[in-house]
């Protein structure tokens, strides 16, 4: 099991940019086309920009068209969280790290095989790590 990383929000507008702590930990969601990673070839592993919790291979990653880094799949089932998010009058399916819970953005059942899920992240959500 992962140990958990618990941080008062005020420790948490210390670790994190104005812009980080406003999607990480108010579920903010990133302007589409904005992101860093958005268009974003190279190959490594992405990381939770919270707390290094390592959640996505670049050889998941695809152009969704959408504006936000997709990928089809996490690195593995246990480095996210799911919650049901029905804000903004939708029914959608939030996608949290398991480290320290702090929001990624959302998945939807729309993806590319092998699974057919688009897991839609907010680039400031995220941190790389170059192979
Ligand atoms: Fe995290």
């Amino acid at each position: 099991m992962k140990s958990r990383i618990e941080h008062t929000e005020e420790e948490w507008r210390k670790l994190l940019s104005p812009q980080a702590f406003a999607v990480l930990r108010e579920k903010g969601t990133e302007p589409p086309f904005s992101g860093k990673y958005n268009d974003f070839k190279k190959r490594g592993t992405f990381v939770c920009a919270g707390c290094g919790n390592e959640l996505f291979s670049s050889d998941t990653k695809y152009n969704s068209g959408s504006g936000w880094p997709s990928f089809w799949q996490p690195v593995s089932p246990d480095a996210i969280d799911t919650q049901e998010d029905l804000s903004h009058n939708a029914s959608r399916t939030e996608v949290l790290c398991a480290r320290c819970g702090g929001h990624l953005g959302h998945v939807f059942d729309d993806g590319p095989p092998p699974t057919g899920k688009r897991y839609c992240m907010n680039s400031l959500a995220l941190d790389f790590k170059q192979d």
